[in-house]
This record gives C-alpha cells, structure tokens and sequence, in this order.
C-alpha cells in the first residue's frame, strides 16, 4: 500500500506550474526511507522549478506501519475524536490489534511516531503528559500549559522527558520524569479506557481525552471513599 499523485501546483510567488509528488498514504515497513523523509519534512516541501520558492504542502497522508502495528492518519485541521472508514476496515479487517489514530497536525504525528516505535502506549504518555503539564505550571507560576510533546525516552536511565511549549513566544521547557509516572498512568488508562481501546476505527488521543480520563479517575476515587466512609458509619451504627 503506498499510494502517490502527482499534481500540477502553481507557484505562489511566480505563478508558472510545477508538478508535485504527493504521498496519500505510505508504508513504512516496506519503504523505510521514506520514514525519514517524512521526519525531515522532505516529503511535504514543494519547490518551484522556476524562481526557487518552497512551500509546505498540507494534505490528508495515512502511515501505516505493520510491523510495529500502528497507523497514523494525518490530517490536517481534523476536529474530531473517531473517523471511522468503511472502507479502511474492510481493508485491514484481517489486522487486529493495530492502534490507529487521527493527527491535527504534523507535530502531532511526529510524536505519536515516536511513541509507538518505542512501544509505549500513546493513551499513558497523554495522561503523564497531562500530569507533568500541571506540575510545570504550577512551578512556572502560569494557568496552563497546553502544548508540548514527548521528546525523550530512555529505559535505562529510567526517564520520558516532555518538551513544553510555554506562552506566546513557545519557549521550549523540557521537563523530565521517572518512568514509575508513566507505569501509574498505563494503569489507570487499562482501569478506565478499556472502551475506548476496543472502539473501531482512527482516534483522537490527545491532552482534551486525557482530561476527561482523569475527571473518570478522580470521581472514581471519590465515590471509592464515599462508599467507604458510608460502610464505615453504618457499621458504628
Ligand atoms: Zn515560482
């Protein structure tokens, strides 16, 4: 599966006609080179044969990795939690298990990328990203920090590090963290996300689902404790 169009772009600065190679959907495990292409954002630069002038192209590209089993289907601008495809399952229908999942934005899809070819699980490392993203607000004095993206993993130090983007300007602050954080969210998402994990088609696991996942925890823990004090009460009684 590796599917390309050429199509006659327009130069926007020059107007004369170039053609452009564009990639609506790749396989990585056949063609690996292009996975690298696409991390150097080579894949979506277009450049004018005339007067020079590069543009990045923004356009639907599904990725699809079969040996570490994911798929990652960006979209740019895409606003919503599941696309289901019809026709998409009905082609992988014999592919169980593969987690696939929908990206806004290529910063989105670089990090999923990275998260699943280090065979961690996307849905803990958006609840660790979310706990880590409290903790940093708190110590930088700020409401919230809304964007960042796993950046580091490494086992033997027993480390994830996150790369925060804080404020307007997006200065970069990376915090790191010890592996136990992460090994505590994959718990609760394997508590508390077990429909989500079962649902068809591509999703959205982002820092707005992580919220929600957490409200669950939180509520969960309280009705925990009102249910024990209430046992507690009733056996003084
Ligand atoms: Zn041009």
């Amino acid at each position: 599966m590796q599917n390309k169009v050429i199509k006659e772009i327009i130069c926007p600065k020059c107007s004369q006609v170039t053609q452009g190679k564009l990639y609506t959907s790749i396989n990585a495990t056949n063609h690996p080179h292009l996975r690298n292409e696409i991390l150097e954002e080579n894949l979506f630069r277009w450049r004018c044969h005339s007067c020079g002038h590069e543009v990045m192209l923004s356009y639907p590209m599904l990725y699809n990795d079969m040996k570490k089993r994911f798929m990652i289907y960006l979209i740019p601008g895409v606003d919503r939690f599941q696309l289901a495809d019809s026709e998409l399952e009905e082609e992988f229908a014999n592919l169980k298990g593969i987690r696939k999942r929908l990206a806004p934005d290529f910063n989105t899809f670089r990090e999923k990328l990275f998260i699943f070819e280090n065979g961690l699980d996307d849905m803990a490392v958006e609840m660790t990203k979310l706990a880590i993203s409290q903790s940093v607000a708190r110590k930088l004095d700020i409401r919230e920090v809304t964007e960042g993206y796993l950046s580091m993993y490494d086992r033997e130090s027993n480390t994830m590090g996150f790369t925060f983007l804080i404020g307007i300007e997006k200065e970069p602050y990376i915090q790191s963290v010890r592996l136990e954080i992460y090994s505590k969210s994959l718990a609760i998402v394997d508590d508390l996300a077990e429909k989500d994990r079962a649902l068809k088609g591509f999703l959205t696991i982002d820092r707005e689902w992580a919220k929600n996942i957490l409200y669950r925890y939180k509520r969960k823990k309280i009705e925990f404790r009102t249910a024990r004090e209430a046992a507690k009460a009733e056996s003084k009684s």
